[in-house]
């Protein structure tokens, strides 16, 4: 977390190495969920989440429909949503 300063006058959170900038609940969700991705297999080297039909693979945050959702790149397909809120 970087407090306001003259590099970033509002202030910086990342996760991993993804920044967080999404203004809405939505975006910033996806930034999260990928950031969480990045950390995971950075430091315990293994892929989640892993699609319940096609085992692990390409598997990304996205915004759908106005939601955060894991996207499966078989298909592509939405997978679960990353976030249970149903706002954007
Ligand atoms: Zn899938």
């Amino acid at each position: 977390m970087e407090l306001p300063g003259p590099d970033f006058p509002a202030g910086l959170i990342v996760v991993e190495d993804v920044a967080i900038r999404g203004l809405t609940h939505a975006k910033a969700a996806v930034e999260v969920a990928e950031g969480v991705q990045r950390f995971i297999a950075e430091v315990h080297r293994f892929i989640w989440p892993v699609c319940t039909q096609h085992g692990p693979g390409l598997m990304h945050p996205e915004l759908h429909q106005g939601r955060a959702f894991w996207i499966c790149g078989q298909g592509p397909h939405p997978f679960t949503a990353v976030s249970d809120r149903d706002t954007t």
